[in-house]
């Protein structure tokens, strides 16, 4: 994730790679650094006339633009990055630009190289040397080495090299006039003006200096010199591209046209779980070396105990059911708060496992502390690379949604629910006790997740009617039941955080002990009811409610005809798995939330009380 910008052009760049950088921020970042083609003294350039000058720094841009001023070189060709850490922690060494052995080729890059420890293996046994703990270090070397005259010919042996995802941009003291760029999966476009043309990852870098961009789609290379931007097929054909004039201001750019970065970030879920399972799910295997976690170990598991908060909690909920179901290893979820004071018993062969957006929770991690004094072994599933949660844990897995902006989670969530997902099937596996056909369809199913997500975001225009016509209802009850109830809880948790309106997620058999006295023709009821072995249940406690005059909104199976005859409203999700109905009956609800806030006018990416990562008891 996070920021590149280039430009190759005949003004000064240092200030040009700085300011773009500054405009890439909105994406979060913890590290941020610039390469600049400088002239070698005394020289009067051309080939040998050149080197390359790296400046980089963690933290803030601020802090390394003092260094940069501090150094008298500039050019008029340097490449930039705002890192948002993947692999390695966010200090000095492992932010961009990365270099190869000679100091001469200089690479930024987002996204992540999944194949990049077989290469650095083989790359280091070839004598090349590593100074940082990425994934994207492999790729300087790898220019490196395919590298014959040409910059551009070696980056398309690269990427024929690499699994993940890239934007990826170098440049070479041997080939002073250009940038070469390449895209795997990750955005990139090309600006072009009269006064040089640019590589960005995201257009508000550089609209300040042009409108007129070309996107470089995936597999694709270019090579961008002062006057001219030239793009190649994967085969290395030349391709004819027309530049297009966006007319967005900076502030719609940053959201890349969305109106608030909560709508990008639900429209960015089935990337951020595609890129979640990279590298775990490959060639219909599960990979998970980052537990740490031997199979001996997995397979004397006595319990898990899950401690979360928020929305992380609910991910939790579902995690249980899944691990309970598939690996059959029984499963607590806590409030992190509630655990960390209620002196827990943590028995042997019992893992902790600690969910957190953040990484930062003050609860979780106090929860954490707790566990670990008592011997626990504790593994943290978080967003952030090197967070205060993922250095106090014994492992890490990371999600890979990208830096979330909105206040309210979503892509993230999706995102942790995937971890557990995985995790529950690879316990399932080692344990024996799902046989291989079972395992098999489980991991087909889940790489089909990102494109049934997607089909329900097309009809995103669905809900906005939906929301249009129930969002001055004064009360929300949202009913599930077993794989339904996460959804529920999380579905009203979002609605509330959003448009402050009241909402509560409930189990659906337990609205006759109690919630039902609620009900009356100022209720809307949105009920979890996709084909599962609940149904028919569901469906009575659907009449229960309608009986009593609610407003009805179901989320149902796809063909699901007759419950419209119960219903309102009906929103269909695409079929799946009992088990993964999960992931997909959330997504209505989070552009239902957000549908019926601006109806509302809310500040969706900032609701009023609350903070992105809460640091405070
Ligand atoms: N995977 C790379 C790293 O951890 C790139 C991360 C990014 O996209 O900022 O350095």
């Amino acid at each position: 994730m996070c920021g590149i910008v280039a430009y190759a052009g005949i003004k000064k760049c240092k200030n040009i790679l700085i300011e773009g950088l500054k405009r890439l921020e909105y994406r979060g970042y913890d590290s941020a650094g610039i390469a600049i083609m400088v002239k070698k003294p005394g020289t009067e350039g051309g080939p040998g006339g050149f080197y390359v000058s790296v400046i980089k720094e963690a933290g803030k841009i601020k802090v390394m633009e003092e260094e940069a001023k501090s150094l008298k070189e500039d050019g008029t060709l340097g490449i930039g990055h705002t890192r948002w850490a993947t692999h390695g922690e966010p200090v000095r060494e492992n932010a961009h630009p990365h270099t190869d052995c000679t100091g001469k080729i200089a690479v930024v890059h987002n996204g992540i190289i999944e194949n990049f420890t077989r290469l650095k293996r083989e790359l280091s046994g070839e004598g090349h040397r590593f100074k940082s703990d990425t994934d994207t270090e492999v790729l300087p070397h790898l220019l490196e080495k395919y590298y014959e005259g040409d910059l551009l010919v070696a980056m398309q042996k690269l990427i024929k090299d690499i699994r993940g995802s890239g934007a990826i941009v170098a440049i070479s003291a041997d080939n002073p006039d250009e940038i070469i760029g390449a895209r795997i999966a990750s955005p990139l476009v090309a600006g072009i003006s009269k006064e040089g043309n640019f590589l960005a990852s995201d257009m508000p870098a550089v609209l300040e200096h042009t409108k007129n961009f070309m996107v470089i789609y995936d597999y694709e290379t270019v090579r961008v010199t002062p006057n001219s931007v030239d793009i190649y097929d994967s085969e290395g054909r030349p391709v004819k591209r027309e530049p297009f004039h966006a007319n967005w201001n900076i502030s719609s750019a940053e959201k890349s046209g969305y109106e608030d970065f909560m709508l990008k970030e639900i429209f960015e879920q089935p990337f951020g779980i595609k890129e979640t399972m990279r590298g775990r799910l490959t060639g219909g295997y599960l990979h998970f070396d980052e537990l740490n976690l031997s199979e001996e170990k997995i397979k004397k598991l006595k319990r898990i105990q899950i401690i979360a908060a928020g929305t992380s909690y609910h991910a939790a909920l579902t995690g249980k059911l899944l691990i309970e179901r598939w690996a059959k290893i029984p499963v607590e979820v806590d409030f992190s708060s509630e655990y960390r004071y209620r002196d827990p018993i943590v028995e042997e062969n019992c893992l902790f496992i600690a969910i957190t957006q953040s990484g930062e929770t003050i609860d979780t991690l106090a929860a954490i502390r707790e566990a670990r004094s008592k011997d626990a072994k504790v593994v943290s599933i978080t967003n952030v690379v090197g967070s205060t949660i993922s250095r106090e844990s014994d492992s890490v897995i990371y999600t890979h949604a990208g830096p979330e902006i909105g206040v309210c989670a979503t892509k993230t969530f999706t995102s942790q629910i995937i971890v557990l997902y995985l995790m529950a099937v690879y316990f399932a596996k080692i344990r024996k006790k799902i046989n291989v056909e079972k395992y098999k369809t489980i991991l087909e199913e889940l790489s089909n997740i990102p494109d049934k997500v997607q089909i329900i975001l097309d009809q995103s225009g669905a809900i906005k009617k939906i929301a249009d016509r129930t969002y001055r209802y004064s009360c929300f009850l949202f009913l599930g039941r077993i794989f339904g109830l996460p959804t529920a809880l999380e579905g009203a948790l979002k609605l509330k955080e959003v448009s402050y309106i009241h909402a509560e997620g409930y189990p659906a058999g337990e609205m006759k002990h109690g919630p039902i006295a609620l009900t009356d023709s100022r209720t809307v009821v949105v009920g979890i009811a996709p084909r599962d072995p609940v149904y028919e249940k569901i469906l009575s406690n659907i009449q229960e409610v309608k009986a009593r005059k609610a407003t009805i909104f179901t989320i149902a199976s796809e063909g699901d005809g007759s419950i419209e005859e119960y219903s309102d409203y009906v929103f269909h999700v695409p079929g799946t798995l009992k088990e993964l109905y999960g992931i997909l009956t959330i997504i209505p609800l989070q552009l239902y939330s957000y549908y019926i806030a601006k109806n509302l006018s809310r500040d969706v990416d900032q609701p009023r009380n609350l903070a992105k990562s809460v640091t405070v008891e």
